[in-house]
């Protein structure tokens, strides 16, 4: 029995690492946007836009709704929408895609969009489970030689004194629960829960002490109070999966073994298995244990999706089951992708009229400066304050991706010549090494005939 069972959280993109310094919106009370904040900088009437989105969503008035962002490259469009991520929590799932991805070999264009849609629908499971909560007041963690290698000691058996803000109680476990216990690193001040039925050890977050103390949820990051009432009590328990989750452990069911590890990777998922899947969650619901979590379609270089897809995304934004879209594009007019229609931002205008629009714009050579330092102190990265003008001084010539690009080649030249400090001449000879777009076109240019030979 008993393994450790984490909340899971619900799905986001893991190619938001160059966005890895932004953590919000960065607004105050007033809704208004500070200069920076939340690791964003300038951009304030988007900024302040995109938080009224937040709003909206969080009221539940944008399901079946959409945003289109519009400006320039590296104007900071995915930074907005991964700020909008973040204001919503972790609960909110929240599916990057680009649109060329939908191009895939293996699938269908719009089973690639069904597939992103369904990763951006959560369901919020609600379960009531009798657990054991409370502050761990004592711990005893009793040892015994591991019978595979009588060199290693394992635990055996845990005395756990538990308190809340009105009873006090010790329990007593095998060894189950205290590995469970020793691995996940429970010490004395610890807010925990221990599932009475299944034994399964949930962390919640660390305690200062018991008297109104508040503590943080490692998952969330949210106030957590100490435990009041008796130490075993029936607990409402949350979990948020997405949709499709439940459409791929519902598939893996139904398949033989080593279709399970082709399962993983590129796979269309019948029509039945999410018929299925809907069927019961709307039962759920009924029933009280489950809600519907709208969250967020991101789409970027949207431009880049052609007619059928657009016309799709336009019914899926009108069905039962729809999150939020928010489609991002540095394109003015352009034809539309399978057409020879010229339109905005390549894009139909019944699916352009639902939209929303907030604009970027290029940024100030202050503000880029202030992002490059940003990135740079998130790269932990030291930047002579040269350098950082040089760096700016590329920005303004060139792109701001184009320098934030280059920190991390010029951190390497730095350590090569044994600082840990970057000078303007790593900055410089970084720049030398790695061509901009300018230079690169400019070559291609000059050496063209020779090409041609
Ligand atoms: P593209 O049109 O090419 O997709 P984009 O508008 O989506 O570009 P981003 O990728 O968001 O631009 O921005 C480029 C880099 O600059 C990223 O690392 C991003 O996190 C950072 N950045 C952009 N704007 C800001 C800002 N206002 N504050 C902090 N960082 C920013």
């Amino acid at each position: 029995m008993a393994e450790i069972r984490e909340i899971k959280k619900a799905e986001t993109s893991g190619k938001a690492s160059i966005h890895s310094h932004i953590t919000g919106l960065g607004i105050d009370e007033s809704g208004k946007a500070k200069f920076k904040a939340d690791g964003l900088v300038g951009q304030v009437e988007a900024r302040e836009a995109a938080w009224v989105v937040v709003e909206l969503i969080r009221q539940g008035k944008m399901a079946g709704k959409g945003i289109l962002l519009v400006g320039p490259p590296g104007t900071g469009k995915t930074a907005l929408a991964v700020g909008i991520a973040k204001e919503l929590g972790e609960d909110t799932p929240f599916n990057m895609l680009n649109a060329s991805e939908i191009y895939s070999v293996e699938l269908k264009k719009t089973e690639v969009l069904t597939q992103a849609i369904r990763k951006s629908i959560g369901v919020r499971v609600r379960q009531k489970r009798l657990v054991y909560e409370g502050v761990v007041k004592e711990l005893k963690v009793k040892v015994a030689r591991s019978r595979l290698n009588p060199y290693v000691q394992v635990p055996r058996e845990v005395e756990i004194k538990l308190a809340t803000k009105d009873e006090e109680r010790t329990l007593t476990a095998g060894d189950t629960i205290a590995e469970q216990i020793a691995r996940m690193g429970i010490r004395k001040g610890d807010v925990i829960w221990i599932d009475a039925e299944t034994g399964n050890v949930v962390k919640v977050g660390k305690a200062k002490g018991l008297e109104g103390a508040k503590s943080y949820d490692i998952e969330s990051g949210r106030a957590v109070d100490i435990p009041s009432g008796p130490v075993k009590k029936e607990k409402e328990l949350t979990n948020t999966f997405t949709l499709y989750d439940l459409d791929m452990s519902l598939a893996a069911q139904s398949i033989s073994l080593t279709a399970i590890f082709s399962l993983w990777s590129e796979r269309e998922i019948s029509q039945d298995v999410r018929k299925q899947v809907d069927s019961y969650v709307k039962e759920m619901m009924n029933k009280g244990m489950a809600e519907l979590i709208p969250g967020v379609l991101f789409i970027d270089d949207a431009h880049m999706l052609d007619i059928e897809t657009f016309s799709f995304l336009t019914k899926a934004l009108e069905a039962e089951l729809a999150p939020i879209l928010v489609l991002a594009t540095n394109r003015g007019t352009t034809k539309i992708r399978g057409t020879d229609v010229e339109a905005p931002h390549g894009m139909p205008l019944d699916l352009l009229d639902r939209l929303l629009i907030i604009t970027t714009r290029p940024y100030s050579e202050d503000e880029a400066k202030e992002i490059i330092s940003i990135r740079a102190e998130e790269l932990d990265i030291e930047l002579e304050p040269q350098a950082l003008e040089e760096l700016k001084r590329l920005a303004s010539e060139n792109s701001l991706r184009y320098s934030i690009q280059l920190l991390e080649p010029s951190a390497v030249i730095a350590r090569r010549s044994g600082r840990n400090v970057v000078k303007v001449d790593d900055v410089k000879e970084a720049s030398r090494l790695f061509s901009d777009v300018k230079r690169s076109v400019k070559y291609v240019k000059e050496y063209e005939t020779l090409f041609l030979k």
